[in-house]
């Protein structure tokens, strides 16, 4: 039996599970340093209140209870990696594999150069931070409908895909809000703030356009081409003089990724995404893949692809399915990574897509966008029931 160590239990770690689970030759082993798995796609609904925490966080054990063959899991952090020894080094202990594929995503990477940015932000990609903002939404509302009055701005700062889900949803909530609490509502301004001269970098421009219209229709504002120095303690200082009054701060304008603990030997480029083969190996290792976000995962033209739930999801599967034919002495040919296509959430029941080449924004989108989500979302919330009766049961999880 090959021990098969899936570091990280985010989309792309979940994924390598569901694949590896059945094979009788493998001992799929889960390591992540939450008891959860964050759906971070889903998570602009939770910030502006339409979600509840149940809809974007799975509880891990119980998921990995859930499977015919329990899957064990371990939580812990990972600190290191001895490749030589074949071994993850934990915070707890020590752990031997035979395959490992590493899938510890991404962080909010926030710029040293901007002096003040990381005290007085909130990041989202951590369950904890999204919590806190959450209720610091929450709390502005609350105030206003005890009687507080004056202005209010909420900064995103950073416009790409989450920055423009984030703004959009709470753009929608305090359209509705608008009903209790009337002109007070007014008051809470939302700024959308990027450096680059767009919104939705790199994007397609149906896509761009679709947002920025419905943005401006939600009331959010949108600051492009400004350039942040430094953030002070109520104030954004912008490089070409401007000064921005704020309430609090999102940032999503940067990601790092969560492989320090691997070896120095390890290639990786400037956002600390893990250097691939077109086999999505270390190289030198074949025994070690680096999938989703962790890794610098290319088009077949060796372009980078963007870091998506979508492309984390298709290359673990790769790399799931390489580590099973190479049991059986088959190679796959190399990983063709594409992108099917995007949407973008936008507020209420309105969403942007562009899909297989089709464009088209509005109620539709937004159903087509909901679909995709539920099918992920019940996949794992059925194992993780199955999970929840299992562990009632008493039967054991590291079988
Ligand atoms: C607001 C927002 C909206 C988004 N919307 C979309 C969208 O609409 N479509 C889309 O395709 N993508 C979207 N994304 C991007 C998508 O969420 C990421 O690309 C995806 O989460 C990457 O999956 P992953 O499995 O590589 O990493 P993650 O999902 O980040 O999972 C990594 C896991 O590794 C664990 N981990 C990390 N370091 C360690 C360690 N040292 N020890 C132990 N465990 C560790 C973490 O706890 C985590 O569970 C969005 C992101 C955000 C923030």
């Amino acid at each position: 039996m090959k021990r098969v160590v899936i570091a990280g239990g985010g989309y792309a770690g979940l994924r390598a599970v569901e694949r590896l689970a059945d094979s009788e030759d493998l001992e799929p082993v889960l390591v992540d340093a939450n008891s959860y798995h964050f759906m971070q796609t889903e998570v602009y609904g939770y910030i502006a209140g339409t979600k509840e925490i149940d809809e974007i966080a799975i509880d891990l054990d119980l998921w990995c209870r859930g499977f015919e063959r329990p899957v064990r899991f371990v939580k812990d952090s990972i600190v290191g990696l001895d490749p030589q020894r074949r071994v993850l080094v934990l915070a707890n202990g020590e752990l031997e594999y035979d395959y490992l594929i590493i899938a510890t995503g991404a962080r909010t990477k926030f710029p040293e150069s901007i002096k003040g940015l990381r005290e007085r932000s909130f990041g989202i990609k951590r369950l904890g931070r999204s919590f806190g903002f959450h209720h610091k939404f929450e709390e502005v509302v609350k105030r206003r409908l005890e009687g507080e009055s004056g202005r209010v701005n909420i900064a995103v700062v950073g416009a790409g895909l989450s920055g423009v889900e984030v703004a959009a949803e709470m753009g929608y909530m305090l359209k509705r809000y608008k009903k209790v609490l009337g002109a007070r509502a007014d008051d809470i301004e939302i700024t959308l703030i990027d450096a680059c001269d767009t919104i939705l970098p790199g994007m397609d421009p149906f896509l761009i356009g679709a947002a920025a219209d419905r943005l401006k229709k939600l009331g959010v504002s949108l600051k492009v081409s400004a350039l942040i120095e430094s953030v002070e303690e109520s104030a954004i200082l912008f490089e070409n003089g401007d000064r921005m009054e704020y309430g609090f701060i999102i940032f999503t304008g940067g990601i790092t990724a969560n492989s320090d603990f691997t070896p120095e030997s390890f290639e990786k480029n400037g956002m600390g995404q893990l250097i691939v083969t077109p086999f999505l190996n270390i190289d030198g290792h074949e025994e070690i893949y680096a999938v989703g976000d962790a890794a610098q995962i290319e088009d077949p033209h060796g372009r980078p692809l963007p870091p998506t739930a979508q492309i984390a999801e298709k290359s673990a599967e790769y790399a799931a399915k390489s580590i099973i034919k190479s049991l059986r002495g088959s190679m796959q040919k190399p990983f063709m990574g594409r992108l099917d296509g995007m949407f973008i959430a936008l507020g209420g029941r309105y969403a942007a897509a562009e899909i297989f080449g089709f464009r088209f924004s509005g109620v539709a989108a937004y159903y087509m966008k909901r679909m995709v989500t539920l099918i992920y979302f019940l996949g794992i919330d059925l194992r993780a029931n199955a999970g929840y009766r299992v562990r009632s049961s008493g039967r054991p999880a590291d079988v």
